[in-house]
């Protein structure tokens, strides 16, 4: 009989008694959040518009993730005292609860540093020297995720944080009564650490440490970067200077049905990956709402593919633009609740969305009044807590629920029974974004940019060895050469290996094949895919063994582990790579690359989610475009 080990985890939270830090982190938390949330303080009840009874003991759950950032900004980690007062306030077992926190990797179980700073090793990091920084980190700090009481700082390496345009990147989190995040790019690790010295906790320099940067600045025909550096992103009244509220103002005189043609007559499908007709589930949505049922709004902003940045320079760079696309999608669809849920990993663009949600309260843009009228939608922010799959529509769900971010099965789709249970539309941030144009010009002509197939035009991140690494926007179409040409063409070597299309989930294209048209159809035609427009390119210098490695950690990882295939099978994978690659083993080369592929098969045949089902795309298409190397040691 195999020997096995059982980790129990006695959790005891009786004693756990809320010191005056503690307490004041939860409350002025709940305190912030009172967007559409109002405390009774005579019974402590919370009335808000969420589908759950007031009765449900899981009434105020939904909570939970914004109330443990707060914790953990300002503690530091997820102390038993602040958990425990947490889980009263808003009625949560503390080991449910605890089970949440435990889930996501910005919370910290245990005391730590209260400076903790990420480095990105992921691909586009990784070609750009985060291994060696990681090493000069760990000569000065000593081990990542180290803590001693004396120490004030820590490290750990982080996957993609979405800052691949000025790789290698970091994101520096300094917890205290005035916590600090803010992202850094283009670091050496005495950069980084002059850094955190100087600001010190000076919150008033927080999060504008890397510019915003759109190579194709000049051009005069972009739809969807067109206004980024050009209207100020804080401020509501650049946003009107700039033509800002006309598509919504159009909408309403219009009215929802139009506004929902004209969707469907653009032939949009969303951009996050799995390119559904966006058209198709507003109509479903509006027929739930006119129904009677309650149903929300979901703006998905939690881009977390590694190479991907565009919904990030979006929400940098023109927030009050995603506030006015969400409320044309709500009102069409007789949502009058939205979120954006958004990656922890982007500090700036959050407080930009806090503030463009602010304004946009403010001068009647949202609210109960919507510009004088009798409309109604609101929006909360959440943030997720470093988990990619959180990516994942039913997972993100789940989150902002205040549960661990797994997965549900599908069917029922999120426009039947998706947040709260409830009808939801859920669109990602550059679907979106495509919106107030097609409501300006009409779905007839957004249809007649691009393909038949692919309509409108397609960002794409470039990053790695490309000369002008970042957000390119072109109508679908354009080839890989193309949009390589227009980035000004291969640095590094300047010899090009491989592209990598579509991130970690996606897949290696050779420098033969570049000559793919950019669209859903002519990708899906040779089993590749455009995933969210992440192109990472790797020069002939690069061991594309170490590539290979890093996407099947990425994934192991990352499965949220509540399906077999998934949990057994990201695992079965990077150890089957590092045999091939670094081990002495004595399997046959052949065997190996039948069983990944079995495992590859398993994975996307039987998962329960997306993430299963790609977990093995980039490692068999990179097999089965190039030899096996041999082994190191043979
Ligand atoms: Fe979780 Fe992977 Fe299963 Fe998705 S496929 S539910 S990530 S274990």
């Amino acid at each position: 009989m195999g020997c096995y080990r059982r980790f129990i985890l006695d959790l005891h939270f009786l004693n756990a008694v809320p010191n005056k830090e503690e307490k004041d982190a939860v409350d002025s938390c709940l305190k912030n959040l009172q967007l559409s949330w109002t405390v009774t303080p005579e019974n402590n009840e919370r009335v808000g518009e969420t589908a759950l009874p007031k009765k449900d003991p899981y009434y105020s759950r939904h909570l939970l993730l914004p109330v443990f950032h707060e914790i953990n900004l300002r503690i530091g980690w997820i102390s038993p005292g602040a958990l425990n007062y947490a889980c009263q306030l808003l009625k949560v077992a503390p080991a449910e609860a605890f089970g949440v926190a435990d889930f996501y990797h910005f919370f910290s179980m245990k005391p730590r540093a209260p400076v903790m700073i990420r480095i990105c090793d992921d691909l586009a990091c990784m070609l750009k020297g985060a291994k060696d920084l990681c090493q000069n980190l760990e000569d000065i700090l000593g081990p990542t995720n180290s803590f001693s009481c004396e120490k004030k700082l820590t490290w750990s390496k982080s996957p993609c944080l979405g800052f691949c345009e000025h790789a290698p990147a970091a994101l520096i989190s300094s917890a205290g009564r005035q916590p600090l995040e803010y992202s850094m790019g283009d670091i050496t690790a005495k950069v980084v650490l002059d850094q955190i010295n100087k600001r010190g906790s000076d919150s008033t320099i927080q999060s504008d440490s890397i510019p915003i940067r759109i190579p194709q600045q000049s051009q005069s025909d972009l739809r969807i970067l067109g206004r980024i550096g050009k209207v100020n992103p804080k401020s509501i009244d650049d946003h009107i200077n700039h033509g800002g509220g006309d598509a919504l103002k159009k909408a309403i005189e219009v009215g929802s049905e139009q506004v929902i043609k004209e969707v469907i007559d653009s032939k949009l499908v969303g951009r996050g990956g799995a390119a559904f007709p966006a058209g198709i589930k507003w109509e479903s949505v509006f027929r739930s709402s006119a129904n009677g049922q309650r149903s929300y709004l979901v703006c998905n902003a939690d881009e977390s593919e590694p190479g991907t940045f565009k919904d990030r320079l979006i929400m940098e760079g023109d927030p009050f633009l995603l506030i006015e696309s969400m409320t044309i999608a709500a009102l069409a669809t007789g949502c009058k609740q939205g979120y954006i849920y958004i990656r922890a990993e982007y500090p700036k663009a959050t407080e930009h969305v806090i503030n463009a949600i602010k304004e946009s309260q403010n001068h009647g843009f949202l609210g109960k009044k919507i510009l004088g009228q009798s409309l109604e939608f609101n929006i909360e922010l959440r943030r997720g807590a470093g988990a990619y799959i959180c990516g994942e529509e039913t997972a993100l769900f789940n989150s902002i629920e205040g549960y661990r971010g797994e997965p549900r099965n599908k069917p029922p789709f999120p426009t039947e029974a998706g947040l709260f249970g409830q009808p939801t539309l859920v669109n990602n941030v550059e679907t979106l974004l495509n919106i107030p144009g097609i409501i300006l010009e009409g779905g007839h002509q957004f249809a007649s940019i691009g393909t038949a197939g692919s309509t409108g035009t397609k960002l794409f991140c470039l990053a790695g060895h490309v000369q002008n690494p970042g957000v390119y926007e072109v109508p679908f179409g354009v080839n890989l050469n193309e949009i390589i040409e227009l980035a000004g063409g291969v640095s590094g070597s300047g010899r090009l290996q491989a592209v990598l299309l579509g991130g970690a989930a996606g897949t290696f294209l050779s420098k033969e094949e570049l000559d793919i048209p950019l669209t859903f159809e002519a990708t899906r035609k040779v089993g590749a895919t455009l995933g969210s427009g992440a192109v990472t390119l790797f020069d002939d210098t690069v061991d594309l063994s170490a590539v290979l490695l890093r996407i099947a950690d990425f994934f192991r990882d990352e499965s949220c582990g509540q399906c077999v295939p998934c949990r057994i099978g990201t695992v079965r994978q990077q150890e089957s790579l590092v045999r091939i690659f670094c081990d002495n083993s004595e399997n046959p080369l052949d065997g190996e690359k039948h069983l990944l592929e079995e495992i590859g098969k398993v994975m996307s045949d039987a998962s329960i989610c997306g993430l299963g089902h790609t977990a093995s795309n980039a490692i068999q298409s990179a097999l089965n475009r190039w030899e096996l190397p041999s082994r190191k040691n043979e």
